[in-house]
């Protein structure tokens, strides 16, 4: 069996993490800062980190241009937290300019919970993954404040604020699976990958 190629964009963040549990998935890993180098990948994870500075160095480094032309060519990308607000198509309380790459039909609220509530963690009930509840860790973390008719909800808080997201094969995060062990949601997009190059080999014949 062919390793899956997926790629974790590498401009900032906390990079390191999310290669660790996609290696741990027996994953062949790239670090993406390049646009050959996304050419070497089949799906791909934007870390979380400072969103507004991720995008200026995506548009410093000609980044911008092909994230969207892979994401809309269908590359399967798993956001958490800034990656989140990257993928979505809307965004609110950015910085002056802040622009995102697009895909995700929502409406993302960036630093929802305020200086206040710097960070904290919850146990979440996620679906879509069964049992256990995963163990959310939010740091100045986002919230989806609207879904299109394309979205699934893949988890919210008790109060009903929504905190996962899923359109086609474009998941995304308010928090951080990567720094507590939580392999299930990279394992969906490993998974993903897995069936879409398979599927495309076999078309090929
Ligand atoms: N507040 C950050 C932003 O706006 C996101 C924080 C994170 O990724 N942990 O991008």
């Amino acid at each position: 069996m062919t390793a899956t190629r997926i790629g974790v964009l590498a401009l900032q963040g906390d990079v390191r993490e999310h290669a660790k549990v996609l290696a741990e998935l027996g994953a062949d890993v790239t670090l993406v800062r390049r646009p050959a180098e996304l050419g070497e990948v089949d799906g791909l994870v934007l870390p979380g980190g400072e969103s507004s500075v991720i995008d200026k160095l995506s548009r410093t480094f000609g980044m911008q241009q092909p994230l969207r032309d892979a994401i809309t060519g269908g590359m399967p990308v798993y956001g958490t937290c800034a990656g989140l607000i990257l993928l979505a198509d809307r965004i609110t309380d950015g910085i002056a300019g802040q622009q995102t790459l697009g895909g995700l039909d929502v409406t993302v609220q960036r630093n929802a919970f305020g200086s206040q509530v710097d960070s904290f963690e919850t146990d979440l009930d996620v679906p879509a993954l069964g049992d256990p509840p995963v163990h959310a860790v939010f740091i100045r973390a986002p919230l989806v404040l609207e879904t299109g008719p394309g979205v699934e909800t893949l988890a919210a808080l008790d109060d009903g604020r929504i905190v996962a997201v899923r359109q086609g094969d474009l998941i995304g995060t308010s928090f951080h699976p990567e720094v507590t062990g939580e392999h299930r949601f990279h394992a969906l997009l490993v998974e993903t990958v897995r069936a879409r190059v398979e599927a495309a080999r076999d078309a090929r014949g």
